[in-house]
């Protein structure tokens, strides 16, 4: 391998890693330009193994979305409606929304993700009984709720401060925040997609907030659109300079843009080689944050599979139901057993393991492992 790196002019970058330096912006974007894909996936997948050997996590979760009005404009997404009223628009009652868990009674999960478009038709008190429901119903389930950027809407339009939305939604059962709304830091591609929502600095911010008062945080980069190769590594950079503050982020979601349905639907998806390269420059990047997930939703299931040998240790989880990216055009299926998620990691010759959400290890299948 080293030859190969020498000849893929990436043999200084595999000296840093090696001696545990971090990797520059160049160095960032020299992975994005370079033609061997084997010889970074080999770099990332050698990162991975040191974090986490064979080892590749998911949980049992369940995707909820309660509403899908949005004032906000953002042009790739297929979600979103103006409107209640409008075709595909909804609003589910707080019945309605705990119902979907009521619904799964018999299912082991540990998890459950809400995110909502930003709805100005709602009062502060419908997502404080949300989460207190849920706890009703199920008082050991995790609340990985609300985006950033929700966060930030809640906070102007209730006029509450980001850190009074924070502490009341923890008070109600909030336990940590995922990770969505972070699309591209760069200034000059927000202000094209999504110009009417929380900048860069205030989903930072927001995060920065979150890890102090003890909630556990991911953050994502939407890729395969306008960006450029610069825009891409600054991003990863931000997020390891707050990182380097706080500790609070667990992982890293590249998400694959996808144009179904949306106002860029005259952009082709990104590709299968790019989807490995984005997950794999992120793992060299990244440094400081312990997981690289691939969310199979977007990338399909067979490339979130190849990518546990390109950096990636984590498959997210069962899902079950998901109107994002399915809106979008994503022909994944909506949700995945335990059984299957094992399958396909073993398959792909590494190590299943169900976590909860805050990585505590739920169940090793040894047991199956040996029953065959
Ligand atoms: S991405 Fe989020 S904020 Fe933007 S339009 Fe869609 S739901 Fe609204």
């Amino acid at each position: 391998m080293q030859s190969r790196l020498l000849a893929a002019g990436l043999a200084d970058i595999d000296q840093k890693l090696q001696a545990a330096e971090r990797l520059t912006l160049e160095d960032g974007v020299r992975l994005f330009d370079s033609p061997d894909l084997l010889a970074i996936g080999w770099l990332a997948n050698r990162e991975r193994e040191k974090r986490h050997g064979a080892r590749t996590y998911f949980n049992y979760n369940l995707r909820l979305e309660p509403t899908n009005v949005c004032e906000a404009s953002c042009l790739f997404c297929s979600f979103a409606r103006l409107e209640q009223g409008m075709p595909e628009a909804y609003t589910m009652s707080l019945e309605q929304a705990w119902d979907k868990l009521r619904q799964r009674g018999d299912q082991p999960l540990t998890e459950l993700h809400i995110v909502n478009g930003l709805n100005p038709h709602l009062p502060f008190s419908y997502y404080t009984d949300l989460l207190r429901g849920y706890k009703r119903i199920r008082p050991g389930i995790h609340l990985k709720a609300f985006t950033a950027v929700e966060v930030a809407f809640f906070a102007d339009l209730y006029k509450m401060t980001d850190e009074q939305v924070l502490r009341e939604l923890k008070d109600a059962g909030l336990d940590s925040l995922p990770g969505g709304g972070a699309e591209v830091f760069a200034e000059r591609v927000r202000r094209k997609i999504c110009h009417d929502k929380a900048d860069a600095d205030r989903y930072l911010s927001v995060h920065r907030i979150a890890h102090t008062l003890g909630l556990r945080t991911n953050v994502t980069m939407l890729y395969g659109h306008i960006e450029t190769m610069e825009e891409r590594v600054d991003h990863m950079l931000r997020a390891r300079a707050l990182q380097d503050e706080t500790g609070g982020f667990q992982a890293f979601i590249p998400l694959a843009f996808h144009p179904d349905n949306n106002q860029m639907r005259k952009l082709p998806p990104p590709s299968g080689t790019d989807t490995l390269r984005v997950h794999a420059v992120s793992r060299l990047m990244l440094d400081n944050i312990p997981h690289i997930k691939a969310f199979w939703i977007a990338t399909s299931v067979e490339l979130a599979q190849t990518m546990l040998w390109f950096g990636v240790d984590d498959l997210d989880g069962t899902v079950q139901e998901e109107k994002i990216y399915h809106m979008a055009g994503s022909a994944t299926p909506e949700g995945m057993t335990t059984a299957t998620l094992t399958r396909l990691v073993r398959a792909a010759g590494r190590e299943p393991l169900e976590r909860d959400t805050l990585y505590n290890i739920v169940n090793t299948f040894e047991t199956e492992a040996i029953a065959g």
